[in-house]
């Protein structure tokens, strides 16, 4: 039973279906073939992601897109196979091919030139495809100069020639002009000493009328789609996409009346007429007005009138079973007459064209079969946050911190850090710190060169496990670690010149709820590890809990900055700092994210500190800078 979908149009994409009709494809591929699927204008209005993702299922060895921002969108979405842009790039894209890691496809040696200057800038290696015009007079380089082209790009650094193609101009119908295009094409081939990887030619009409058959490659578009051309009539490609609305309204209509803009249709005969909500805008050709039909209960109503921007009327004289909220199928289905390339014949269109433009207010529906996987939200110029899913919120809020932040790492931290836990964890156990209290108190040391630092910290926080860790980091690789540790609920880095021992870095005290934790060393190369638990910590996870932590290290007096960092997400935050009298200068910087963004500083005798409010939310990787 199909399920059902209850919207004013909407667009159904069967995966099945598509997948069915590359095995039919496949299936005029020769040994040693295989085939690149074209996803150019979001695989022909089908969607660019969905349809990849199938056709790479499918045995798909690359895919081709129309210029260097499809491509880029591809990648966004986790696309890790090679893309070749059919069109000839600008130069202005040329960062986004080499970031992205895209096959341009060359017809020219100027732009060969700039790509092979800018690759050897970035020391990355590109992989080209070579355009050639053996006819088609669009893109390429013309055949005549082929040759001389190829030597001239294979000279040129940090660029790799992987394929050259051509493109038939009527593979469909002219066989006497594709079979020139076809010999063309072979004869350069064949001129080659080492061809390159790919040698491809053929598009959907080129594979099905058995053309290049001395190529490796074939480039499939529309066919995969299900639309039949000149001289493939009989194969068994059925239509992928198919583009329904529901019927919204249905009115009598006396003879003589007319129906829509202009009055260009006359209702000949008293009947029924019915309105659906689809218009041009919608992607409904305008000059299907008077000429198209739909198909409602498996019957065929002619479109009547004009075509209006948001509306169409069809004519249900005979159709009297027909009732509001009924499902019609506007383009593609089995029945003939609603096959994409016959809807756009009645106008001499395209039907690529049709099918690129169709359902632009439309959602569009996945499925497989009877079984509806996803749908896409309607495509809008600006943001709705209402119109994606949990989880692609999540990829949007994670994505947005990063490129707000222009730090992919502290974006994903920041994310991490605080959003995971209100989003994954649906009984809303927040783990965050409040009432943070952060002392340092700087004094004289047995050494010339160290302060002795004592530090106390306190917070309030809910317990999420029987032990945690306190962890003194001898580099700043290893404490970068530690602040992606969950477990770690102190860090601190011991100056270079220090040994790493217990002696340098002394823990006073641990305590939760006043309960005094035990303490127990673990060392790795780079670090001191504190391991802090106590049997009954156990029976107060997840509960709120006061913590302390008390330590005792030494501090560089030739560093003449200490800087106090907050590493979780935290509510109301209070640190100080005191030092000894030598110091007689102390500036504070503070770098706080989050509403606040300077709160108050106090200076008193030898001690500054820097209070927010209690209620105040602060981001990770705000804090102090102390320069002396
Ligand atoms: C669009 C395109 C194709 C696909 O053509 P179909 O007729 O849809 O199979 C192949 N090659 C190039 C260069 C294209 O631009």
């Amino acid at each position: 039973m199909k399920e059902a979908i209850h919207e004013r149009s909407w667009v159904e994409i069967d995966l099945a279906v598509f997948r069915h009709n590359l095995n039919v494809l496949k299936g005029y591929l020769l040994a040693g073939q295989s085939f690149m699927q074209i996803v150019k204008a979001d695989a022909y209005g089908h969607g660019a992601k969905e349809i990849s993702e199938a056709a790479l299922a499918s045995g798909a060895v690359y895919l081709g897109v129309a210029n260097a921002e499809e491509g880029r969108v591809l990648r966004l979405q986790s696309c890790k196979a090679p893309i070749l842009i059919l069109s000839p790039a600008l130069i202005s894209e040329i960062p986004k091919i080499l970031e992205y890691d895209l096959s341009p496809s060359i017809s020219d040696l100027s732009f060969a030139s700039a790509l092979s200057t800018e690759a050897r800038k970035s020391n990355k290696e590109i992989t080209i495809h070579l355009k050639i015009d053996t006819g088609m007079h669009r893109s390429g380089v013309d055949v005549s100069r082929a040759r001389t082209f190829y030597d001239a790009v294979a000279k040129l650094p940090n660029l790799k020639i992987e394929g050259i193609f051509s493109h038939f101009a009527s593979a469909e119908n002219d066989s006497q002009f594709t079979k020139r295009q076809e010999k063309l094409f072979q004869d350069l081939i064949s001129s080659l000493e080492q061809p390159p990887r790919y040698v491809h030619i053929s598009n959907s009409a080129g594979l099905i009328g058995g053309y290049g058959k001395f190529c490796n490659l074939v480039r499939l578009g529309i066919a995969s789609f299900g639309i039949r051309q000149d001289g493939n009539k009989d194969i068994p490609l059925k239509p992928v996409m198919s583009f329904k609305s529901s019927l919204i309204q249905i009115k009598d209509i006396r003879a003589g009346e007319s129906v829509g803009y202009q009055r260009e249709w006359f209702a000949k005969k008293d009947g029924r007429y019915g309105i659906i909500p689809v218009g041009y805008a919608d992607g409904y050709d305008f000059l299907l007005s008077n000429k198209s039909v739909v198909l409602i209960r498996d019957r065929i109503c002619p479109v009547i009138g004009r075509i209006s921007m948001d509306m169409l009327t069809v004519d249900l004289s005979h159709l009297d079973e027909a009732s509001l909220g009924d499902e019609v199928i506007l383009l593609g289905d089995e029945n003939e007459n609603l096959r994409v390339e016959n809807i756009s014949s009645i106008y001499h269109g395209s039907a690529y064209e049709l099918l690129c433009q169709v359902g632009r207010r439309a959602k569009r529906f996945y499925r497989i079969e009877d079984h509806i996987l996803h749908s896409t939200p309607l495509a809008r110029r600006d943001f709705v946050a209402k119109d994606f899913d949990n989880s692609k919120l999540n990829h949007i809020i994670s994505a947005a911190l990063a490129e707000r932040l222009d730090d992919q790492e502290i974006g994903e931290m920041i994310y991490r850090e605080i959003l995971r836990n209100f989003f994954y964890n649906k009984d809303r156990d927040i783990h965050y710190r409040k009432d943070f209290h952060h002392e340092i108190s700087f004094a004289k040391s047995d050494s010339e060169d160290f302060y002795l630092a004592s530090t106390h910290l306190s917070y309030k926080k809910v317990l999420s496990s029987d032990f945690f860790i306190i962890a003194c980091a001898s580099s700043n690789e290893s404490l970068r670690t530690f602040l992606m540790d969950p477990r770690v609920e102190y860090r601190w880095l011991l100056d270079a010149k220090l040994s790493l021992h217990p002696h340098n870095f002394i823990v006073n005290a641990v305590r939760v709820n006043g309960l005094d934790l035990h303490t127990t060393l673990e060392q790795d190369s780079g670090s001191l590890l504190i391991r802090c638990s106590h049997p009954k910590l156990r029976s107060l996870i997840n509960s709120e809990l006061d913590f302390e932590i008390n330590t005792t290290t030494l501090y560089p007096k030739s560093s003449h900055q200490f800087s106090v960092f907050i590493s979780e997400l935290t509510q109301g935050v209070q640190i100080s700092f005191e030092f000894p009298e030598d110091l007689s200068h102390v500036e504070p910087v503070s770098i706080f994210s989050g509403q606040e963004k300077n709160p108050p500083i106090t200076f008193e005798d030898h001690r500054i500190s820097i209070k927010t409010k209690p209620d105040e939310w602060i981001f990770p990787l705000s804090g102090v800078v102390f320069a002396y």
